[in-house]
């Protein structure tokens, strides 16, 4: 016989506590589903934030540097009309003043490496450099208008120079044509790509940022940071992730094979030029701050469940041994008498359509005798050792209580007659041999310690549990009167 049924009992307070231990766990639960939601919101909230900023910044950007090439397009318009105005003048002196005017605007300005006018066989006719002008006629700045007679402006893609020790720079040319629309002469900006659209300002006050202006085809005017290893590059990919339309923004997220990163790139399309501006951020740089809220809320989402797990283990692990408590005999261990019938009862309801439930009144023989002779302290560990006795030599399956002072009660699930009468007598003489074993030094002590038994079965269908324990004190007022030690098992009902 063990304790198990004491656990089954659940007094109300545990199953009250099941319930809160429920709700508190969907709580949780719902709690964890809200931060969850929340920080998916809020980090959808910090890349459009980030991607807006960040076309702002290409727009701005886009502006600045269309508003840069128109100036110098006008410039060069300039000096075409400048030029006319000299030689109607004076035709002896052309050049002479008009070049004094592009040193003066050339030096300057930063970005203009040189300023060229080209006759119509492609031949450097003045310029800003020295004395032998570098041959240009096979340099698209000039073949174009020449074999294009609808071109009028015409921007270059990255080059290397001739005359300036192979410095790196763009050309923006405008062509000067007769009434018949055949060119006469083409002015040429030669631009400095290492000093044309400086913003490396605002990336570096922007962190994890980059800056482009590329070429429809991805070759690179500029690119802060490392301006000087990306000029006249080709950055091949950036065309598919361009605007098709002009003064339009497009942004994407790319993940880079260069350097295993995510980035936000917003590019913008110039409105006049084909060329495009592209703002990049690292995903990472952008969304740290979200990472570490969202790291906060699930730290704390951890923690509270963390608390309420463990108040809630340690609330059902009290309420459980309060439970245990509450079920058994201070003095034998073995089940109070409330847990009994409670667990009698419910035997008795299991019982209704199976087998028999039996039931065995265990009374230890003239123990007021014991209590007399010893005192009440052996008398109790006379109680405790034949309860120990009887717990030892049960089944699994019985339940063993203390039912008065000096009495058991044995519930046996599904047994008979022939078997309490076996079970009974295994019992009477287990306690009839305590003496011998469990008091050695105390010579002839208790000189008789022995029970009597009175048992019958409750079978689905006849009575009930209290007739069925008055038969069984019966049996054993039968066992007492007919001279103690015994066992008595009242005969089946259908046979009396
Ligand atoms: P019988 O053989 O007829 O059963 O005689 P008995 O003396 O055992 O029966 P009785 O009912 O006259 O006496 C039972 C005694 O058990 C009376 C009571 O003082 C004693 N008793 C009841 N509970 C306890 C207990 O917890 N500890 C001790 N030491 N004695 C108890
Ligand atoms: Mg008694
Ligand atoms: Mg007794």
């Amino acid at each position: 016989m063990h304790d198990r049924h004491a656990h089954d009992g659940q007094s109300s307070l545990s199953r009250r506590l099941g319930v809160i231990r429920f709700w508190v766990a969907a709580f949780m639960a719902l709690l964890g589903a809200a931060l969850a939601t929340y920080s998916y919101l809020d980090h959808r909230q910090v890349a459009t934030n980030a991607g807006e900023r960040l076309a702002v910044l290409a727009n701005v950007m886009a502006s600045n540097i269309q508003s840069q090439l128109s100036m110098i397009d006008r410039q060069l318009t300039a000096l075409r009309q400048l030029n006319g105005i000299q030689r109607q003048r004076d035709p002896a002196a052309e050049g002479l003043a008009v070049r004094d005017v592009m040193l003066q605007w050339c030096n300057s300005d930063a970005a203009c490496m040189d300023l060229l006018i080209v006759d119509h066989h492609g031949v450097i006719a003045e310029w800003t450099g020295g004395d032998d002008p570098p041959l240009v006629a096979d340099r698209e700045y000039v073949t174009e208008h020449l074999q294009n007679p609808d071109s009028h402006v015409y921007l270059g893609i990255p080059q290397r120079s001739r005359a300036r020790n192979g410095r790196w720079f763009f050309a923006m040319s405008v062509a000067e044509r007769d009434a018949d629309g055949k060119v006469v002469r083409v002015y040429v900006s030669i631009r400095d790509l290492l000093h044309s659209f400086d913003y490396a300002d605002i990336v570096n006050r922007t962190p994890a940022s980059s800056f482009a202006v590329v070429s429809n085809a991805g070759e690179v005017y500029v690119r802060e940071p490392d301006r000087e290893r990306y000029m006249g590059r080709v950055i091949p990919r950036v065309a598919a992730v361009l605007p098709a339309q002009e003064g339009e923004a497009r942004t994407v997220r790319i993940h880079s094979r260069l350097d295993d990163r995510e980035r936000l790139i917003v590019t913008q399309r110039l409105e006049r030029y084909p060329l495009y501006v592209a703002a990049t951020r690292e995903i990472d740089h952008v969304m740290a701050n979200w990472r570490h809220r969202s790291t906060v809320l699930a730290l704390l989402w951890l923690l509270l469940a963390g608390i309420a797990a463990y108040v809630g283990t340690r609330l059902t692990e009290d309420v459980r041994l309060q439970d245990y408590l509450a079920s058994i005999d201070g003095l034998t261990g073995i089940l109070n008498r409330r847990a009994l019938m409670t667990e009698a009862r419910r035997q008795e309801e299991r019982r209704r359509d199976a087998e028999g439930l039996g039931l065995m009144m265990i009374d230890v023989d003239h123990f007021k005798r014991i209590n007399d002779r010893h005192g009440h302290i052996v008398g109790d560990r006379v109680l405790r050792q034949v309860a120990t006795t009887l717990r030892m030599s049960g089944r699994g399956s019985d339940v063993l209580g203390r039912y008065g002072g000096e009495e058991f009660l044995l519930l046996l699930p599904g047994a008979d007659e022939q078997r309490l009468a076996t079970v009974g007598e295994k019992l009477r003489a287990a306690v009839e041999a305590i003496p011998a074993i469990e008091f050695p030094d105390r010579t002839g002590f208790p000189e008789t310690l022995t029970i009597s038994i009175g048992a019958a079965v409750l079978r689905p269908g006849q009575g009930n549990l209290d007739t069925a324990i008055a038969q069984a004190d019966q049996a054993l007022y039968q066992a007492k009167n007919a001279g103690r030690n015994r066992v008595v098992v009242a005969p089946a009902s259908g046979a009396s």
